[in-house]
């Protein structure tokens, strides 16, 4: 099969030098990315800016923006997959114009007006002659579960991944995490504590699951 996957954060440029972005490593993303290719899948991995190195035999597409990443996002849909994971947390707003040049600091700034970014999950174009199964993520503090229902349905994902934030332990930048997996039909699945690699074969798992009994 063929998985489409993103991961990290996006910058949203404010001048030539400043940029909004958010405190994603891309680990999880990854993860997920080197979990598909050992069980023999070809990956197609569109990260925003991270430090960590990509999974070999991936083929690596590096964005920036929220904008490129939807772009990157649509050509590759466009080739074809079978799995599109929509881990990368994208930022959701975006400075209204970039600067030219850098502020100075002696000019001040007292305010930046934000616009949101396109929401890729619910407007990317799926191809109409093939079913794409598609896996979302959502980084929670409160009402997870009300919450998550909400993204899987409004977003059109087969299954949704959700973890607490609240967590210092797991989730964000951390090595480890905990999720509970929410699915169109069906109770939801909790996975206790374990590293990004064991939660991403869980979920590759599920994908291909039901990939092949659809
Ligand atoms: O609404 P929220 O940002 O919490 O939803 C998270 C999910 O939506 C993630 O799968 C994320 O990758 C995706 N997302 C997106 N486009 C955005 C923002 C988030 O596809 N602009």
């Amino acid at each position: 099969m063929t998985f489409l996957i993103t991961a990290g954060p996006t910058r949203e440029p404010i001048d030539p030098v400043r940029f909004l972005s958010n405190r994603s490593s891309g680990k999880m993303g990854y993860a997920l990315a080197s979990a598909a290719l050992e069980s023999g899948h070809r990956v197609t991995l569109i990260s925003g800016p991270v430090c960590i190195p990509a999974p070999e035999g991936a083929d690596l597409v590096r964005v920036t923006t929220a904008d490129e990443m939807a772009d990157a996002v649509q050509t590759r849909m466009d080739t074809g997959c079978d799995v599109f994971i929509m881990c990368a947390a994208v930022a959701d707003f975006k400075p209204r114009e970039v600067r030219e040049g850098k502020i100075k600091k002696s000019d001040g700034l007292d305010r930046i007006d934000l616009v949101p970014t396109r929401d890729i999950l619910s407007t990317i174009v799926l191809p109409r002659d093939h079913r794409v199964i598609i896996a979302g993520f959502s980084a929670e503090s409160e009402d997870l579960a009300q919450s998550a229902q909400k993204k899987l349905r409004d977003k059109r994902c087969d299954i949704l991944c959700a973890n607490d934030i609240t967590r210092m332990d797991t989730g964000f930048d951390a090595d480890f995490n905990e999720v509970t997996i929410f699915f169109k039909e069906g109770s939801p699945r909790h996975f206790e504590r374990a590293s990004k690699l064991e939660i991403a074969r869980q979920i590759i798992k599920i994908c291909i699951s039901i990939a092949e009994n659809h």
